[in-house]
C-alpha cells in the first residue's frame, strides 16, 4: 500500500540530492594583498556574484564575449532583479576586443552610465574578455571592483586568476595593462558545454603544463584515461580544472608581481610565444604551449635534468589530449630571432623554464646555439 508513496519520496529525495550535487561548489583562495576566492561549480546561482559586491554598489557594467551574450543578459536581468542598475556591453570577439578603440568606447560607456567608485565591472567570456574587463576596472576612476566570470577552459585555468589585465597595441600583445585583482572569480563549469572543440582542447595545454610543473595528480588523471576529459560534464575535467586553478592560485599567492616563482607558470612559453607571433596569433595559445613544453623537455634532457622516459611522458600526455608536440612551420632560425626580440630578453640571453625532474621547475639561461642544436636534433629545420 505504501509502495507508491515510498517511490515518490525516493524520487523527490534523489532529485534533491542531484540538484545539491550539481550546485555544490569548491572555493580556492588566492592569498594576495587583497585576498579573493575562485568559486568553482556547476549551475552556480547569480547570488555568488552579489555576495562580493559592496553594500553601497548600485551600478554594474557587464562586458561579455559575443558567444556568451545570452548568458550575460541572463546574469544582467537577475542582477537587475536584485536591485542593481546594469548596463551590458557585448565586446568584439577574441583579440579584436583587446584594442585601444574598444577601451575608449568602454570608458565612454562607463562615463555615460556614471559608474562610480563603489560600482563594479563584471567580465564574462574567455581570456580576452576578462583581460579587457579587468583593465577597464583597473583604469576607471583609478581602480574599481572587478568580478571575472571566465567561460573558456583557458580563461578558467589561467587568464582570470592572477590579476593580470590588459590590451594589445600595434607593436605587440599585452603591452598596456595593470595588475588588478578581482574581488572574485566565478567558474561555472556548465559554460564549457557550448565551447568549440578546438578552444576546449587548447585549454587542456595549460592544464597538462600545470601537471608537469607542480601537480602529478593531473598527469595521473590524463594517463589513466583521457577519454572522459573531453566531456565538459565529467568529474575528470572538473577535477583537472580545480587542480590547475589551485596550482595557479598557489604560485600567484607566493609572487603576485612575477619577480620569482610566478615565472614557472611560463613553462613552455618561450618557444610558444615565438610560434604565436610568427603565426600572427592564428595559432591557439594552449597548442603552442604544448609544443613549447615538449621542446623545453628536450632541452632539459640535453642538460641531464630529465630522462628520456620523462621527455616521452611529455609527448604522450599532450598527444593523449590531441595536442601538437612538434612544430613544422617556420625554421628554428626565424623562431630564434623572434625569441631574441622578446621584451623580456636582455643582452641576447634567453631564459627558459626547465624541469630539473618532473615538478621541479627552475629558470635557466640558455645560449642561442643550444636552442638551435636541440631543435635540429628534434628534426626541426634551420
Ligand atoms: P578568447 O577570449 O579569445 O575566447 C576564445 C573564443 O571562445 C572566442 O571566440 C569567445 O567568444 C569564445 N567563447 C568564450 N566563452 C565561450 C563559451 N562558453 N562558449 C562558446 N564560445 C565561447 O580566448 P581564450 O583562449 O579564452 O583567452 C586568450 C586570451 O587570454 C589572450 O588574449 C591572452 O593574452 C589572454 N590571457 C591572459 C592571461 C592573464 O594572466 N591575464 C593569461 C593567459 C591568457
Amino acid at each position: 500500500r505504501f509502495k507508491p508513496v515510498l517511490n515518490l519520496l525516493f524520487m523527490l529525495l534523489s532529485k534533491f540530492f542531484e540538484k545539491l550535487v550539481k550546485t555544490m561548489s569548491v572555493t580556492i583562495p588566492v592569498n594576495v594583498d587583497t585576498p579573493y576566492d575562485v568559486v568553482i561549480g556547476r549551475n552556480l546561482s547569480k547570488e555568488i556574484l552579489q555576495q562580493v559586491l559592496r553594500e553601497n554598489t548600485t551600478k554594474l557594467l557587464i562586458v561579455c564575449a559575443p558567444h556568451v551574450s545570452n548568458y550575460a543578459l541572463e546574469c544582467a536581468s537577475q542582477l537587475e532583479g536584485l536591485g542593481y542598475e546594469v548596463s551590458t556591453q557585448i565586446l568584439p570577439d577574441g583579440e579584436e576586443s583587446k584594442t585601444i578603440e574598444v577601451m575608449a568606447s568602454l570608458w565612454d560607456c562607463a562615463g555615460r552610465v556614471r559608474l562610480g567608485r563603489a560600482d563594479a565591472v563584471i567580465a564574462i567570456g574567455g581570456g580576452a574578455s576578462t583581460d579587457v574587463g579587468g583593465f577597464l576596472a583597473a583604469s576607471w576612476l583609478r581602480g574599481i571592483d572587478f568580478i571575472a566570470v571566465p567561460t573558456t577552459l583557458l580563461g578558467m585555468v589561467d587568464a582570470s586568476v592572477g590579476g593580470k589585465t590588459g590590451i594589445n597595441t600595434p607593436v605587440g600583445k599585452n603591452l598596456v595593462g595593470a595588475f588588478h585583482s578581482p574581488r572574485r572569480v566565478v567558474v561555472d563549469l556548465d559554460r564549457l558545454e557550448t565551447l568549440n572543440h578546438d578552444d576546449y582542447r587548447a585549454g587542456l595545454g595549460e592544464v597538462v603544463k600545470c601537471g608537469f610543473i607542480s601537480d602529478p595528480a593531473i598527469l595521473s588523471i590524463v594517463e589513466a584515461n583521457p577519454e572522459p576529459i573531453y566531456d565538459p560534464r565529467s568529474e575528470e575535467i572538473a577535477e583537472l580544472i580545480e587542480r590547475s586553478i589551485a596550482v595557479k592560485a598557489r604560485v600567484v599567492s607566493a609572487d603576485l608581481h612575477e619577480n620569482g616563482p610566478r615565472e614557472f607558470l611560463n613553462y613552455g612559453h618561450t618557444l610558444a610565444h615565438a610560434i604565436e607571433k610568427i603565426e600572427n596569433f592564428h595559432y591557439r595559445h594552449g597548442e603552442a604551449v604544448a609544443i613549447g613544453c615538449v621542446f623545453a623537455a628536450h632541452l632539459a634532457q640535453r642538460r641531464g635534468m630529465l630522462s628520456e622516459a620523462e621527455v616521452q611522458r611529455h609527448i604522450e600526455d599532450f598527444s593523449a589530449l590531441g595536442l601538437p608536440t612538434f612544430y613544422e612551420g617556420a625554421s628554428i632560425d626565424a623562431l630564434l630571432e623572434v625569441m631574441l626580440s622578446d621584451k623580456k630578453v636582455r643582452a641576447g640571453v634567453l631564459r627558459f623554464v626547465l624541469l630539473d625532474g618532473v615538478n621541479h621547475p627552475v629558470t635557466v639561461k640558455v645560449n642561442p646555439q643550444e636552442v638551435i642544436d636541440c631543435a635540429l636534433s628534434m628534426g626541426m629545420r634551420q
